[in-house]
């Protein structure tokens, strides 16, 4: 983990070239959006003054790299080169570009992963592995095959904390993030370096909405996503700012598949009360608490089985995802156990609690709290628990 020593001009410019190469940018243009006046430049190649910390903690920030990154010989674990194999080739122009926003919101998920991948052993995540390969060979509804695989009764709801309980002990990483506000996101999985699957989601949603997240990115995981499939072994977090008709199709199968194993056919006469009493809007909403799934997923589940229509319930979809996500991280957000668990496999390992406030966007004190080091009462925050 970073040492600090004392940083020179020289080091501080070749980390400035460093960063760029990561976010596919000239160096001019990093400085320039981290608002580096051109004499300050200039005064760290000629003259070789040092910068004054103010203005390495927005380079840091405009990077979405560490402060100890630009500050001493600390890398970050994953080369440029990995990481740019990994994501898509794009242009990056302006500061407000999405492009931009989500590579370096990734790189920092991506340090994390790359930390996890080398804490976990391959063998501990063999079981998830064997549960794709089990429910490929099977034919039918995915959901119900994997309710079944889990051994999730139907009727036994809330299915979403019991999912994230049963997958987190086959080996997938579940991480909630501070991070994705900034780059408009709300979850995202992946296989990292091909065999560590992993899914981030936002700390923009409620718990109830996660829940969803969690569905929908296991089902991108056990049907969409292969792991392995590069040569090398490594896959690194997807940058997802476009999408094609196959991907939108993937999307929408997801969210499917999401619902149906959040919300399986055994609760659809529960629905039907709910619904005849109090109508479809109303009726979500109480479900909603209910089963603790999103009343945007409950109606999306209502309009299925034919006990609500779309305009009906488009209300619930008022403020989008979308913009709740660009909203910024829940205060007092509760980080969930299966998170805490990563955590402190990675503090145990050596990486300090800065850093995986770094990685995670987590406050250092929800982080501290977290490993158990500090007092909520004791937090700065006041961090709930
Ligand atoms: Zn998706």
């Amino acid at each position: 983990m970073p040492t600090l020593e004392a940083p020179s001009p020289k080091l501080i410019l070749k980390k400035i070239e460093e960063a760029s190469k990561l976010l596919g940018l000239e160096s001019e243009s990093l400085l320039e959006k981290a608002g580096w006046s051109e004499r300050l430049q200039t005064d760290l190649k000629d003259n070789e003054a040092l910068p004054p910390l103010p203005r390495l903690r927005t380079l840091a920030e405009t990077s979405g790299l560490p402060l100890e990154f630009f500050l001493s010989e600390y890398r970050i674990p994953i080369t440029p080169a990995r990481f740019r194999a990994g994501t898509p080739d794009v242009e990056v122009t302006e500061k407000s570009n999405s492009a931009y926003y989500q590579r370096k919101t990734i790189l920092r998920l991506a340090t994390l992963a790359d930390l996890l991948a080398n804490a976990i052993k391959k063998e501990a995540v063999e079981p998830f592995v064997e549960l794709r390969r089990s429910l490929h060979s099977k034919k039918g509804d995915p959901a119900r095959l994997l309710l079944e695989a889990l051994g999730i009764k139907p009727r036994n709801y809330p299915i979403g904390p019991k999912l994230i309980e049963s997958v987190t002990r086959l080996g997938v990483q579940i991480i909630y993030t501070g991070v994705y506000h900034e780059a408009n996101l709300v979850g995202l999985s992946w296989w990292h370096r091909g065999f560590l699957p992993i899914i981030a989601c936002s700390t923009a949603v409620s718990v109830k909405r996660s829940y969803f997240t969690v569905a929908h990115e296991l089902m991108h995981l056990l049907t969409d996503v292969d792991p392995g499939q590069d040569g090398e072994g490594y896959r690194c977090a997807p940058v997802p700012h476009e999408r094609g008709p196959k991907e939108r199709e993937e999307e929408l199968r997801a969210n499917q598949a999401a619902a149906c194993v959040l919300m399986p056919d055994e609760m659809q006469s529960d629905a039907r009360t709910v619904v005849g009493e109090e109508g479809p809007v109303a009726g979500a909403r109480q479900l909603s608490n209910e089963w603790e799934v999103s009343a945007q997923a409950v109606g999306l589940r209502l309009v299925n089985w034919k006990l609500a229509t779309w305009p009906e319930i488009s209300v619930l979809f008022e403020p989008s995802d979308f913009a709740r996500a660009k909203a910024k991280p829940k205060k007092g957000f509760s980080t969930p156990e299966r998170t805490r668990e990563v955590l402190r496999l990675l503090y145990d390992s050596g990486v300090s609690a800065g850093y995986l406030s770094w990685a995670t966007g987590l406050t250092l004190d929800r982080v501290l709290v977290d490993l158990g080091r500090l007092k909520p009462e004791d937090s700065a925050s006041r961090v709930r628990e």
